[in-house]
């Protein structure tokens, strides 16, 4: 999987793909991630990317001519199966559009910034619009990094055991049931003495019975679905 992200901030996206599983990822060859800076694809020797909205109101708007340069230059690179954007009224991103994300080769996430980006660039380019949450980020960076991870480490091979994406949140429409690890007493609390007893069948009908109480009590929304 190749990921291009087009931002006005590579800095804020150094972090997340410098450690952990998403460095692993690309350390194996699996994935690569690639930062587009905006800015050299700036208007004039300022580099200019915003301006005011037409019709007035507070805040500056990404123009679209730098946008669609950088766009057009990758899409002549290569072909894209999506080209997302990050913004606040996309669709609400879960579990099931990343498992299918994941399955996709080249990805293109357009960050926003200022008020957004002129709906043009929206309306000629964008594959799909994705939202992490109903709140307002400054950027689209912290967004595309939360999409990243979240493909990321359903890629094939990217996980040390591919079995443990199946077993988190969500996969099968159920909260994860609690974990536990040594040592077996801590400050007088018990691990659950199935999860000591050496007995799959019974691990696994605990462990599907406190998913299901748990989804439950948090998230009933899930078990009507
Ligand atoms: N005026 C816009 C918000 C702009 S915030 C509105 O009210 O809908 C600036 C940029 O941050 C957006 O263009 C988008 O790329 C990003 N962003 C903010 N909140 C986000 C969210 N919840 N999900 C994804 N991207 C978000």
């Amino acid at each position: 999987m190749r990921i291009d992200i087009i931002t006005l901030l590579p800095k804020l996206l150094e972090g997340p793909f410098a450690a952990s599983i998403c460095r692993r990822a690309q350390d194996k060859g699996l994935v690569e991630v690639h930062i587009h800076d905006l800015r050299s694809y700036g208007l004039g020797d300022s580099r200019h990317l915003d301006d005011y909205a037409f019709g007035g109101g507070a805040g500056m708007v990404l123009r679209p001519e730098p946008v669609a340069a950088c766009i057009d230059q990758l899409r002549s690179e290569r072909t894209y199966d999506e080209v997302i954007y990050t913004s606040p009224d996309g669709r609400r991103f879960d579990q099931s559009q990343a498992n299918e994300l994941s399955l996709k080769r080249n990805i293109m996430i357009l960050c926003g910034h200022y008020k957004g980006v002129d709906q043009r660039i929206r309306d000629r380019f964008i594959t799909r619009e994705i939202s992490i949450g109903d709140y307002v980020l400054s950027g689209g960076e912290l967004a595309a990094a939360v999409l990243s991870d979240a493909l990321i480490r359903l890629v094939p091979g990217v996980l040390n055991d591919e079995s443990s994406a199946l077993t988190d949140s969500f996969q099968d429409g159920l909260l994860a049931p609690p974990v536990y690890t040594r040592p077996a007493e801590w400050e007088g609390m018990q691990v659950p003495e199935v999860l000591r007893s050496g007995d799959p069948k019974a691990i696994e009908a605990w462990r599907d019975q406190q998913a299901i109480e748990r989804t439950r009590v948090r998230r009933p929304d899930l078990l009507d679905q």
